[in-house]
């Protein structure tokens, strides 16, 4: 067994000086674009997060611009890439960095596992690739390689078989290699022990790999099946009656920015005309606040009689406050065509507003 370790470890690394990936956050060392690169590629293709981490660094290029920045820059930077609560707990941990630490990332376990949506995998990826520290980077890619090579056919989905998991990479780093090791051990996964059709036949490791030995490398690793998905998405759209959207408090569903009145109210979307200016009616912001409305081929306020019931003008311009059907209230805002450039919306509200606006 300790052969084959040592095997596995030696191989890996030679394999990745001739294979790794020039990828933007591996020109650098900085621990701040190492935490903003394994945050954006949770859940996230490369390919996809490559453009996304280049614009986020250029425009937050330091721990305390991000901390400082306006949070719907932020979003906005984030827009398209999904799981906006990743963008706003980023924002979070750069404001306890700068806090706590003075804006530079700790170097330590218990400092960064404290931060805000750092999780075991993300502060052994900062640990290890940043400061080269001996800490093991476990996510379901590694899970995968490592279940396959040593053969466990432990449920990866248990909490026990992680702690194995973690246990058997951190002793697989060779002495002062953690950082490439724990690269390396990433890109087998993403690159040749593929979930699908992994391709043994140019495996670094394939000949002392138990699991392709035994002929069981396409059933590993043992994972019970994760439960089935929501309802389908598309019934959004079904239910666009207009083309009114409405900004939300942070939190209140789904961790997103925005959605439509009518998914979280169950009322109907407004149209707007700026040819009627100065036009308030109860239920209904002043026409002549909106400043794009013109631009945007509102039609006269179709919808005001069906949908004033759940909406009271509130002081500020552009305001209101509405009250949903199950009676709380919550402070909400209109916005214009012109606002969409400037907040991040998760895709499938992008495609219906744009398809609308067009
Ligand atoms: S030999 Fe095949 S199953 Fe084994 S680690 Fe390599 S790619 Fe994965």
């Amino acid at each position: 067994m300790q052969e084959s370790k040592i095997f596995f470890s030696t191989e890996l690394l030679i394999w990745y000086e001739g294979a790794k990936r020039d990828l933007p956050w591996r020109r650098h060392r900085d621990p701040y674009y190492i935490w903003v690169s394994e945050i954006m590629l949770q859940q996230t293709r490369v390919d996809t997060v490559i453009p996304y981490f280049q614009r986020f660094i250029e425009r937050f290029p330091t721990v305390t611009a991000l901390s400082e920045a306006p949070e719907e820059d932020v979003l906005k930077c984030w827009e398209g890439l999904g799981y906006y609560s990743r963008a706003r707990n980023l924002q979070a941990a750069a404001t306890q960095v700068v806090e706590r630490h003075g804006g530079i990332v700790p170097d330590n376990k218990a400092e960064v596992s404290a931060l805000k949506g750092v999780g075991p995998y993300t502060t052994g990826a900062i640990l290890s690739i940043a400061f080269n520290r001996p800490e093991p980077a476990v996510d379901g890619n590694v899970m995968r390689v490592l279940s396959r090579y040593f053969m466990i056919e432990e449920d990866i989905m248990k909490t026990g078989t992680r702690t194995l998991m973690e246990e058997l990479a951190a002793e697989l780093i060779p002495q002062g290699r953690a950082s490439d090791f724990n690269q390396a051990l990433m890109e087998l996964g993403a690159l040749i022990c593929t979930p699908k059709s992994p391709q043994c036949l140019i495996c670094p490791v394939m000949a002392r790999c138990t699991g392709r030995l035994e002929g069981a490398e396409e059933r590993l690793p043992v994972k019970t099946k994760a439960k089935p998905p929501g309802p389908a998405m598309d019934r959004l759209a079904a239910e666009l009656a207009g083309a009114g959207v409405i900004a939300r408090p942070e939190g209140a569903m789904m961790n997103a920015e925005h959605t439509f009145s009518h998914i979280h109210w169950n009322l109907r979307v407004f149209r707007f005309a700026a040819e009627v200016p100065g036009t308030t009616s109860r239920g209904v912001p002043d026409a002549a606040r909106l400043n794009s409305a013109s631009t945007s081929g509102f039609a006269q306020m179709a919808a005001v009689a069906e949908s004033t019931a759940g909406y009271e003008t509130a002081g500020d311009a552009g305001d209101v406050g509405v009250t949903g059907s199950t009676g709380s209230t919550a402070e909400y805002r209109w916005i214009t065509r012109q606002d969409m450039d400037k907040l991040a919306f998760p895709n499938v509200f992008l495609k219906i507003l744009n398809s609308y606006f067009q």
